[in-house]
């Protein structure tokens, strides 16, 4: 391998160039703050159901109405999935969303769709862990910058070992368990993942990728007002709160409730049109 290179004369002028934004958001679709809040109010319980842990289960919800997400019994991560119910080509674009958000997501942030559609598929509306912000390893919770554990990194990492309960098996489970798919179509779909819950940052001398216990409690919860009729698949992940490993039988995990509620928004809500481009792509 070769040797870095010695640093130019000019090194540290170079370095303290200015960041800029890459994405400023002030010209971004801003949604309406009253239809936000009426989101989070009077909620009426539609449907609800308990992920248990190490395992994936899928759940449709309406344009318009709120789902929330809330860790019970103990500190647990979710590995969030999203589809555009009728057409599961448009799905949740982490990368995206994290371009334009940033690392973690809290209240107020959206979640984007894949392109050629670019449109929020939800609206984060409450989020009891909003207090958090970024710690002093430069942690936040909610993160858009793993991906989602994955039983072929364990094997590249564990001289071939076979995991079957890391959050890409139990989503691609949920999903076939949601619409019939068998594995080989429903895998393809499945995608990187919102890490609910989740505690992650950047170290700040080596850049590495890093996770420590969630700090979600009993009760904590996110919500979401889905802005288009999604499909969405929640994996417990097998790593727990994800403070000491994954991937594995070996840490303590709890279930994950999720609920989906009508508001007054749901009868009011119209979904976001896609992003308006021609897709002539300069033909
Ligand atoms: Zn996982």
């Amino acid at each position: 391998m070769q040797k870095s290179p010695a640093a130019p004369p000019d090194a540290e002028a170079r370095r303290e160039v200015r960041p800029v934004i890459c994405y400023p958001t002030d010209t971004l679709p801003a949604p309406d703050p009253d239809h936000l809040a009426v989101a989070t109010r009077d909620l009426v319980k539609r449907a609800g159901l308990t992920v248990p842990p190490r395992e994936g289960r899928a759940f449709r919800v309406a344009a318009g109405q709120t789902f929330r997400i809330t860790s019970v019994e103990g500190p647990q991560v979710g590995d969030l999935n999203l589809w555009n119910a009728h057409d599961l080509t448009e799905r949740f674009f982490s990368g995206k969303t994290r371009a334009l958000h940033g690392t973690h997501v809290t209240t107020g942030d959206r979640l984007w769709s894949t392109l050629p559609h670019l449109r929020p598929l939800a609206t984060i509306v409450d989020d009891t862990l909003s207090w958090y912000g970024i710690d002093a390893f430069g942690g936040g919770v909610h993160d858009v910058i793993g991906t989602r554990c994955d039983p072929y990194t364990h094997a590249l990492l564990n001289d071939g070992d076979a995991y079957h309960h890391c959050c890409h098996s139990n989503l691609t489970r949920a999903l076939c368990d949601g619409t019939g798919l068998p594995v080989a179509e429903a895998e393809p779909l499945v995608h990187d993942v919102l890490n609910v819950f989740m505690c992650t940052g950047f170290t700040r001398d080596t850049g590495r990728y890093f996770m420590k216990a969630s700090p979600a409690r009993p009760g904590d919860h996110i919500d979401f007002l889905a802005e288009i009729d999604l499909l969405c698949a929640l994996s417990a992940c097998p790593g727990g709160d994800c403070g000491s490993t994954h991937s594995s039988d070996d840490a303590a995990c709890h279930p994950l409730l999720v609920e989906v509620f009508d508001s007054a928004a749901t009868a009011a809500h119209r979904p976001p049109e896609p992003a308006r481009y021609d897709r002539s792509h300069g033909r």
